[in-house]
């Protein structure tokens, strides 16, 4: 059960007072307090746990300070869309807003290899008007001889250069709780120049220790990309880990299957799980089409099979694309194959623009005959 309390709740009112020592004498009922923090307003929502069958919705919503009680009937309890649950939930991160009702797009470099193509691609990001990107410092490569991320050593200058481009929020993955003291040492000495979002690619989707320690801290948002070889459940649990320990600015990530019935993509793209996502849960969906695709394929019909996947991920109600590009492909060190160049940003931009619209049309005209029926 959800214990929805009034907005911006003065938690040393008597009315609070009396709540906490309502529900402190509940017997088989132990409770977790979560503060929901969004553009305006401070959230408070108290998850109980245990034999909740045996309490009245009606009683404990007359509780003081309670707004509103919510009975919890999905596993995801915190992340999850419960019934009667028309909570609209987004959060805000270094003035970014996610939710499921946006979009944003983080194109950037898989691997940060040197501060030149750093700066090229923040330069033109801010040219065509964007303020996230993509840069990995940590690299999880199949091979223990393939190239590795230059790791700490390049995040000084990659937090620099993004506040000298207007960047704000940089998704970047991290595969040890190491990496997150690293990336919160370097902001500090830089003076907190821009934003991470941390991102917990799909080989770590179920190291549970790293989800807690992430879901701990409660400073980065978390982008969760789904494991490539289990169910969706299972991958929606982890997502709960994080929010289940406090954090729950998280993106879930779509990033496609591996299977080589996807063949001759890298994975078999899963985008039409957007929705999906979006109706069990209160997640932003991320998509990867660059992992999901892998090559810079052109279809007979002039856009990239990486576009085509992007579009129908966008077209189904995706709230953050995360593109692999590169200056010079053939000199990346990771993943050069799949990155599109900076000359095919703009393309990129208005096509992504173009699938929006209609996704926007799509959706006023649900609302229309919907009220029909
Ligand atoms: C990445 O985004 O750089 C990455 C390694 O993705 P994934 O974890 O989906 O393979
Ligand atoms: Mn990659």
């Amino acid at each position: 059960m959800i214990v929805i309390l009034q907005p911006n709740i003065n938690k040393n009112s008597n009315e609070y007072h009396q709540l906490i020592a309502y529900l402190d004498n509940l017997a088989n009922i132990t409770y977790r307090i979560h503060e929901v923090r969004g553009d305006q307003q401070v959230l408070t929502e108290i998850y109980l746990i245990g034999d909740t069958k045996s309490l009245s919705k009606e009683e404990m919503q007359s509780l003081p300070t309670v707004e509103r009680v919510v009975r919890i009937s999905q596993e995801y309890r915190v992340l999850g869309r419960h019934t009667d649950d028309h909570r609209i939930y987004s959060f805000e991160y270094n003035g970014v807003t996610f939710g499921q009702n946006n979009l944003h797009v983080f194109a950037g470099l898989c691997a940060v290899d040197t501060p030149q193509h750093v700066e090229i691609m923040m330069r033109a990001l801010q040219e065509h008007g964007q303020v996230c990107t993509r840069m990995g410092a940590y690299k999880p490569r199949t091979s223990p001889y393939a190239f590795q991320g230059h790791g700490k050593e390049c995040l000084n200058y990659v937090f620099e250069l993004a506040g000298k481009y207007g960047i704000k929020v940089i998704a970047m993955e991290i595969t040890h709780e190491t990496h997150v003291q690293e990336i919160q040492q370097a902001l500090k000495e830089t003076g907190n120049p821009t934003g991470v979002m941390l991102q917990i690619g799909t080989r770590n989707t179920q190291n549970f220790e790293l989800l807690k320690y992430v879901g701990r801290q409660q400073e980065f948002p978390v982008l969760l990309k789904r494991g490539f070889g289990i169910t969706l459940e299972e991958s929606l649990n982890a997502a709960e880990y994080l929010a289940r320990e406090g954090n729950r600015d998280v993106v879930f990530g779509l990033r496609g299957m591996k299977s080589n019935l996807g063949d001759p993509h890298r994975n078999f793209v899963d985008f039409t799980h957007v929705p999906v996502v979006k109706r069990l849960t209160h997640m932003p969906v991320c998509i990867d089409p660059s992992h999901s695709v892998g090559t810079r394929a052109r279809a007979s019909d002039g856009l990239l099979e990486i576009q085509h996947a992007t579009i129908q991920g966008v077209i189904a109600g995706a709230n953050m694309i995360l593109v692999d590009f590169h200056p010079h492909p053939e000199k990346a060190l990771v993943d050069g194959p799949q990155a599109l160049l900076l000359k095919e940003l703009p393309f990129f931009l208005e096509d992504v623009q173009i699938a929006r619209e209609a996704y926007e049309k799509r959706v006023a005209l649900a609302a229309q005959y919907n009220n029909m029926i």
